[in-house]
């Protein structure tokens, strides 16, 4: 299930700066984050190209890629990072985004079949659904 943004959707880059409390604008790409990751080498995007990837507005290739369910959030990036942008919080806003615009919490088993998240996320939304 591939997320498709809607033109009118131009909040998403305040949206996730509301969510994380990180500014992701400080970046200056110097890449302390990706070379201390411990799980840099399974993404498919680098954590200092998801900043990247933030400030030029590619929000849709983030919200699909691999790297925001890798993200063990050890927070190692934001301890290396000279403007202490916390990637941890910035990958769990992406991910909060994504289950909302895309599980159906009313249809979590068709969700679930298309093999798109997972089962973590798909835990989470069953018991928020089902508390
Ligand atoms: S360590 Fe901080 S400033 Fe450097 S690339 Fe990563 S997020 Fe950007
Ligand atoms: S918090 Fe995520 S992006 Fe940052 S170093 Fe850890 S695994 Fe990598």
């Amino acid at each position: 299930m591939e997320i498709t943004l809607k033109k009118t959707d131009i909040t998403l880059r305040d949206k996730i700066l509301k969510i994380s409390g990180e500014d992701f604008n400080k970046c200056y790409q110097c890449g302390m984050c990706t070379s201390g990751c411990p799980v840099a080498d399974e993404m498919d995007i680098m954590p200092n190209q998801v900043n990247m990837m933030l400030m030029l507005g590619q929000f849709e290739e983030l919200l699909n890629s691999q790297t925001i369910w890798i993200c063990v959030a050890c927070f190692e990036c934001g301890a290396r990072c000279p403007h202490n942008i916390d990637l941890a919080k910035i990958n769990e806003a992406l991910r909060e985004i994504k289950i909302r615009e895309n599980i159906d919490l009313f249809n979590i088993w068709e969700t679930a079949s298309t093999g798109e998240f997972p089962t973590i996320a798909l835990v989470a939304s069953f018991r928020k659904f089902t508390s």
